[in-house]
């Protein structure tokens, strides 16, 4: 009951959220400014820090318990495989969708730019790390600073480290295994106690977001808006669906229906990252995912795995082509395939990382980099939905390797037995 009143709650201020954003946006946008900065920022911010405070403990101390309790490094090298495989399979599942739509359905073609506004279009072009810098930086020279900095990847392994420890020194390490232990029930209590928040968090974010954004600009990208969304659902239905139904042989609606909340927070948050808290809480507490394949899986997840962007980043790259008239050969889509699966490893899950991954992929088959100028506008409000999908798939997946792991335990109970 409480459960379904915090998620009724969080719907509730979505739909408020949405309805006060954009009806201020086009009827009263100097009184948005005005609610703006003294409510919705600050109701939006104050969320935002108390679930960013939370992540590097929880993931941190989560993962150092879920290492301990697996009892053997063999179990983990299994599970971090099967994790990492069926991420790769299904970004490139993603982008491929994203890439068919999108050329079926040509949202770019008739351009509906002007040859002026084409050649206004512009983008400032960030450094990313390459795959190989990113994977030989994954062993942390000062593990605090890791901390202290939230790189992902490096608390990962860390935490590794110190659960292997644990599991090797059994006895003589039990009390810092309880102040472990100890440290996760405070940081999954505090979930609890800042997810109250959450509605009102939700409200601002929305609201705010919506009321900032540019909907002049909607109308020449609406087909493009509309086959990133077409992609997303498609994704979420046919390749989660399966996943959830086919391996981990479990009910997608009871999947949807238990992460919403998780789902909600990810699209109000644009950040895989930020919504790691709730996303493990409920994996871990509603999904039955146990805590050594949550607390491994989805902060990982939130880090290399990113099916939402990869599919914006297919369709964007088939729109900027077709807009700036440039036929793909086959090679081409297939180098696009590749570069979108491999950008996504060293780039962690925060708001507006996809387009820097685009721009990525747009070099690497020669599209010019401003095209992406001219999507800017509407990419905030496709930033929440890809990263509500981002969430889904790493707790999909997370959900498919906990219960593999869980039928190959109990068989090997029958076997010995
Ligand atoms: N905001 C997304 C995430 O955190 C990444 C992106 O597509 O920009 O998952």
């Amino acid at each position: 009951m409480k459960k379904m009143n915090l998620t009724a709650k969080i719907l509730i201020a979505l739909v408020i959220g949405i309805i006060t954003g954009l009806s201020l946006n086009v009827f009263a946008p100097d009184l948005f400014n005005v609610l703006d900065t003294y409510l919705f920022t600050p109701l939006g911010q104050i969320f935002l820090s108390l679930i960013n405070m939370l992540v590097v403990p929880i993931v941190f101390f989560s993962l150092v318990l879920g290492v301990a309790g697996l009892g053997d490094t063999k179990k983990l090298g299994r599970i971090g495989v099967k994790a990492i495989v069926t991420f790769m399979v299904t970004t490139a599942i993603a982008i491929t969708i994203g890439l068919t739509l999108a050329s079926v359905i040509q949202p770019g073609e008739n351009s509906p730019f002007s040859a002026e506004e084409r050649e206004a279009a512009s983008f400032e072009e960030e450094e990313t790390p390459s795959v190989g810098e990113t994977l030989l930086d994954i062993i942390p020279t000062n593990p605090v600073s890791a901390l202290a900095e939230g790189n992902m990847l490096q608390i990962i392994a860390f935490a590794i480290f110190i659960g292997f420890a644990l599991t090797v020194l059994k006895e003589k390490t039990k009390g810092v295994l309880n102040l472990f232990e100890q440290g996760n029930d405070i940081m999954m209590y505090l979930v609890g106690v800042v997810m109250k928040f959450a509605p009102y968090g939700t409200f601002g974010l929305i609201a705010s977001a919506l009321g900032e954004a540019g909907f002049e600009s909607l109308q020449s990208i609406m087909m493009y808006v509309l086959v990133v969304l077409l992609a997303l659902v498609v994704h979420a239905i046919v390749t989660y669906g399966s996943i959830i139904m086919f391996l981990a042989k479990k009910s997608p609606i009871w999947f949807y229906k238990n992460f919403f909340p998780a789902m909600t927070v990810g699209f109000s948050t644009s950040s895989s990252n930020a919504t790691l808290p709730i996303s493990m809480e409920v994996g871990q507490r509603d999904l039955k995912i146990s805590k050594s394949s949550s607390s491994f899986v989805q902060p990982l997840g939130a880090t290399i795995n990113m099916d939402g962007t990869a599919i914006m980043q297919g369709v964007a790259t088939i729109f900027i082509a077709q807009v700036f008239d440039v036929e793909l050969t086959f090679v081409q889509l297939l180098t696009v395939v590749m570069t979108a699966v491999l950008a996504s490893i060293g780039t962690a899950g925060v708001p507006g990382v996809g387009l820097i991954l685009l721009a990525m992929v747009l070099n690497s088959v020669g599209l010019p980099v401003a095209g992406i100028g001219l999507i800017l506008g509407i990419d905030r409000l496709l930033d929440m939905c890809r990263t509500a999908i981002n969430i889904s798939g790493d707790a999909a997946v997370a959900l498919f390797v906990s219960e593999s792991e869980k039928k190959r335990k109990i068989k090997e109970q029958r076997g010995e037995a």
